[in-house]
């Protein structure tokens, strides 16, 4: 990380998840006075699946160097609507956190960097004139911001919204979207223990059902794209899923969460605008999600390490496009397939269901998907295919299959 080429500023951060605290911590230790804004007033267990994928893990080790809570998965589970399935092991594991665990990891370390809890709810941003940029060299150091809670207002020079999805913040800079852009996400925690992911995928449906195993439990779930299916409906096709594997229903007591994921369409993105003079978005509440798997917390943590790079230049214009090289252009090429691959047919079925039959047929499509599902790389997955679309035939006529589906 670059030392601040800046006088020191007041930077306020707007929410306490792995984004806003990995801003604060890099902030607070180039040297800023940072003011880390949690309406919660620490960490708590945000409903999420908690999974974060190998490209986490090898970027940011201290995530598997903590001595906290997480458990390590080596083994995914594909099913199609009919419960016809296919088995992926992984070449390197994937880790599930309790979220509360790791949210109060990230703070910590925001905290030894020196950045400042606020335990407040920060209601609206007023800015206070035209900005001029954090890294500019005019020795301006008069507030941009007041930002104001129920119990008194704040001021800074440059405010960071790390709020998460659905950010009113956010749509204040006028980051607008619509339901379209959205996934509805809700599950159950139920008493039981496995030790691999399983993801079913249903017929013409946006989303997915995850069991996602936790060292004390097991967290049911499902998203899909908040316009199209009812919580009602979401819910019934939990408890209809939970009876087909462990042959009963979800316990009347079992505890239950919801929450939105931003899943943003191709426009949307192409017209998303995430900083501006004296203020930048970060993670979700700048709809950075993986627009197919819904996966955030690495996008979270990674943007906000782009934004504060990009700060410390004194060129916070360039985080957009830091973001677009990085990871963007995926998410992109990942939003303009997600119809296709969620709801698309492909010789005359779903395509999730032939996606499970190739992978069971052939290893070289066996071997793809496992990359996929670690790597998430989909700007190069059709070139892949369509490589691989001769060998992938012969080893299906021939009957070279997978290792792990032999074994079954
Ligand atoms: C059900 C579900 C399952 C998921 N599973 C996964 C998964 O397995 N793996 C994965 O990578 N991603 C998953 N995600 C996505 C992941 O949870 C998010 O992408 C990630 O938490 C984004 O981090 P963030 O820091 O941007 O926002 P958040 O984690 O949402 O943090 C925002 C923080 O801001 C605080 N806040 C909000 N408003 C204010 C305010 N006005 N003032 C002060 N504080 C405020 C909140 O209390 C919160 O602590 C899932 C999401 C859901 C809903």
């Amino acid at each position: 990380m670059n030392s601040p080429q800046t006088s020191q500023k007041k930077i306020a951060v707007v929410g306490a998840g792995p984004a806003g605290s990995m801003a604060a911590s890099l902030l607070a230790g180039a040297g800023h006075e940072v003011l880390l804004f949690e309406r919660k007033g620490g960490a708590w267990e945000k409903p999420c699946g908690g999974g974060v994928t190998a490209k986490g893990i090898e970027r940011y080790p201290f995530l598997l160097d903590a001595m906290i809570e997480k458990k390590s998965i080596r083994h995914i589970e594909l099913l199609d609507h009919q419960n016809r399935s296919v088995h992926l092991p992984l070449r390197v594991p994937l880790y599930i956190y309790s979220r509360k665990a790791l949210n109060e990891l990230m703070l910590q370390r925001a905290l030894s960097s020196g950045a400042r809890l606020v335990a407040a709810h920060i209601k609206a941003l007023e800015p206070k004139k035209a900005g001029m940029i954090l890294g500019d060299s005019d020795g301006e150091a008069s507030p941009h911001w007041t930002l104001h809670t129920s119990h008194g207002s704040f001021e800074a020079d440059f405010v960071i919204i790390a709020n998460g999805a659905k950010s009113s913040l956010a749509d204040t800079l006028g980051h607008n979207f619509t339901t379209a852009d959205y996934s509805s996400a809700m599950g159950y925690h139920l008493p039981l223990r496995e030790d691999f992911i399983r993801i079913q995928f249903l017929k013409q449906f946006k989303g997915y059902i995850w069991t996602f195993p936790r060292s004390d439990h097991l967290s049911l779930g499902i998203c899909s794209k908040l316009s199209e299916h009812s919580a009602d409906e979401l819910k019934s096709f939990l408890h209809l899923f939970a009876r087909k594997i462990y042959g009963r229903g979800i316990p009347a007591n079992a505890y239950f969460y919801s929450a939105l994921i931003p899943t943003p369409e191709l426009e949307t993105l192409h017209r998303l605008k995430i900083t501006g003079p004296s203020w930048a978005l970060i993670g979700d509440a700048a709809g950075l999600v993986d627009p197919i798997t819904g996966e955030g917390i690495y996008f979270a943590i990674r943007s906000a390490e782009l934004l504060v790079q990009s700060l410390l230049e004194g060129q916070v214009d360039q985080y957009p496009a830091r973001v677009q090289e990085d990871f963007g252009l995926n998410h992109q090429r990942a939003a303009q397939l997600m119809p296709t691959f969620y709801t698309g047919r492909f010789w005359g079925g779903e395509f999730t269901t032939r996606m499970i039959q190739f992978a069971r047929a052939s290893r070289t499509i066996h071997s793809t998907l496992t990359q996929l599902f670690e790597e998430q790389d989909y700007l190069h997955l059709k070139r892949r295919l369509k490589q691989q679309f001769l060998r992938a035939m012969m080893e299906a006529a021939l009957g070279v299959r997978p290792r792990s589906e032999k074994a079954i």
